[in-house]
C-alpha cells in the first residue's frame, strides 16, 4: 500500500491543514509525560516549514465530547511544539471560528499554528459534513499524518479529504512501510507475540496472521482463556468463559495449519488485582482459587526467549502481564530484552506494549514502534483503515 506523499504536493505559499495525532499522555502534575507522538510528527512539520507552506496543525486530545474546557486544551502541546521547532506556535481559541480563521489567514510562508482541540466541536466525532467543510475552508491542501487516529471515522480524518486535495505525511508512510513490510515480506521464522488482557481483542489478528506466521507466542491475560479451554483451572485469573470454544477453535486451527502456538508453562500470581499484592510463582496447571495470573513466570520467560532467539521477524502486540505494575512487568521487559539481543526485525504495536518496551530501556533496538494503538491493531487484523482508504494512492 502506497499513498500519495506530501512530497508530491506543491506546498509553497499554500495553507496546509496538517492533521497530527497529539493525543499525548499527561503525568499527575498535568505535564506531557511522553512526547513521542509530537516527536514523530516533526519530520512532516519541518518539511512543510522549509518548503514555504503556511502550516495549520490540528489534533484531537482525549474526549471533551464537544465541550470547551481548559483541561482538554492543546495549549501545552503548542508550547512543546514551539520548543521543539524553535519557533512560536500560536494556538487559536476555537477550532473553526473567528480565532482559527484569523490565525490561519495571518500566516506567512513557513509559519505554523495550531488549532484548538478538534473534539471541542461535536461535529468532529460525528463526522459532520458541515464541520468538515468549515475546517477545510481554512486551508488549500490537506496532509494527514495522524496514523494513531486513522481507524476513526471522524471529520478531520475522512471528511476533509472530500473538500481538499489530500496527501499523507512521513509518519503515516513510515508506519505503513514498517507494519505491512513485515506482514507481506517477513524474514523467517516469522513470530507474532500476542498478549494483553483479552482473547476477544486479538481474534482478528490471529485470523489474519495464522496463514502468515510460523509461530504465535501467547502471554498476558488472554492466556487463561486458552488454559481453561485446555482443561486447566485458572483460579481468579481473567478468563472469558464465553470465548472458550473460540479458544479451542484457534488451538485446532493452528495445529491443522502447522503453526506453533506457545502458551506459558508458569505464571506469576497475585492474591489480588493490585500493584502491591502478595505474589507467588506456580506452574500453569497449579493455579489455585483465590489467586490470579498477572505475569508470565521464569520458566516461560526462558521458553519464549529461546523461541524468539531464532526469529527473523517479530510482530508484537500485547503485554505479557500487567506491565504497568513493577511486580508484574518482568515478563514483558524480559521479552523486550531478549528481542533486543536477537537479530530479529521487531515491530511493536499497541499503546501499553509500546510504553512497556520504552520502560524496558531497549526501545532503540526495535525496528519500529508504532504510534498507533487501535489503528495498528486494525492494520494487523488486515482491515482497511478509514483514514488511509480516503487518501489517494500514489
Ligand atoms: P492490550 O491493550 O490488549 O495490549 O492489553 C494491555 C493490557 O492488558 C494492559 O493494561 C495490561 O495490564 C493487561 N493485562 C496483561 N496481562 C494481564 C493479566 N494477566 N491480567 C489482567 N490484565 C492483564
Amino acid at each position: 500500500m502506497s499513498k500519495l506523499s506530501v512530497q508530491k504536493a506543491d506546498v509553497k505559499g499554500k495553507k496546509v491543514l496538517l492533521r497530527c495525532d497529539f493525543n499525548v499522555p499527561y503525568d499527575d502534575e498535568g505535564n506531557i509525560s511522553d512526547t513521542r507522538r509530537i516527536d514523530e510528527s516533526l519530520k512532516t512539520i519541518n518539511y512543510l516549514i522549509s518548503n514555504g507552506a503556511r502550516v495549520i496543525m490540528c489534533s484531537h486530545f482525549r474526549r471533551p465530547d464537544g465541550v470547551y474546557s481548559n483541561e482538554f486544551s492543546l495549549k501545552k502541546v503548542a508550547k512543546c511544539l514551539s520548543e521543539k521547532l524553535g519557533k512560536n506556535v500560536p494556538i487559536s481559541s476555537d477550532v473553526v471560528g473567528e480565532s482559527a480563521q484569523s490565525l490561519a489567514s495571518s500566516l506567512s510562508d513557513g509559519d505554523v499554528c495550531l488549532l484548538e482541540n478538534l473534539r471541542f466541536e461535536i461535529g468532529e466525532q460525528e463526522n459532520d459534513i458541515e464541520f468538515a467543510k468549515k475546517l477545510s475552508s481554512l486551508a488549500d491542501l490537506y496532509v494527514n499524518d495522524a496514523f494513531g487516529t486513522c481507524h476513526r471515522v471522524h471529520a478531520s480524518i475522512v471528511g476533509v479529504p472530500k473538500f481538499l486535495k489530500s496527501y499523507c505525511g512521513f509518519l503515516i508512510q513510515k508506519e505503513i512501510q514498517a507494519i505491512s513490510g513485515v506482514i507481506e515480506n517477513p524474514i523467517r521464522p516469522f513470530i507474532s507475540i500476542l498478549g494483553g488482557a483479552k482473547v476477544s481483542d486479538k481474534i482478528g489478528v490471529i485470523a489474519n496472521l495464522v496463514d502468515k506466521v510460523d509461530a504465535f507466542v501467547v502471554g498476558g491475560g488472554m492466556t487463561y482463556t486458552f488454559m481453561n479451554a485446555l482443561g486447566y483451572q485458572v483460579g481468579d485469573s481473567i478468563c472469558e468463559t464465553s470465548k472458550l470454544s473460540l479458544a479451542k477453535d484457534i488451538l485446532s486451527l493452528t495445529k491443522e495449519k502447522g503453526v506453533k502456538l506457545l502458551l506459558p508453562v508458569d505464571s506469576k500470581l497475585g492474591k489480588e488485582y493490585s500493584p502491591n499484592t502478595e505474589t507467588k510463582i506456580v506452574d500453569s496447571d497449579k493455579i489455585p482459587n483465590g489467586w490470579q495470573g498477572l505475569d508470565i513466570g521464569p520458566k516461560t520467560i526462558e521458553l519464549f526467549s529461546e523461541e524468539l532467539k531464532k526469529a527473523g521477524s517479530v510482530l508484537w502486540n500485547g503485554t505479557m502481564g500487567v506491565s504497568e505494575w513493577d511486580a508484574f512487568s518482568n515478563g514483558t521487559f524480559s521479552l523486550a530484552r531478549a528481542l533486543a539481543k536477537s537479530n530479529a526485525k521487531v515491530v511493536v504495536g499497541g499503546g501499553d506494549t509500546a510504553a512497556a518496551v520504552f520502560r524496558s530501556g531497549v526501545a532503540d533496538k526495535m525496528y519500529h514502534i508504532s504510534t498507533g494503538g487501535g489503528s495498528s491493531l486494525q492494520f494487523l487484523e488486515g482491515k482497511e483503515l478509514p483514514g488511509l482508504s480516503v487518501l489517494p494512492d500514489d
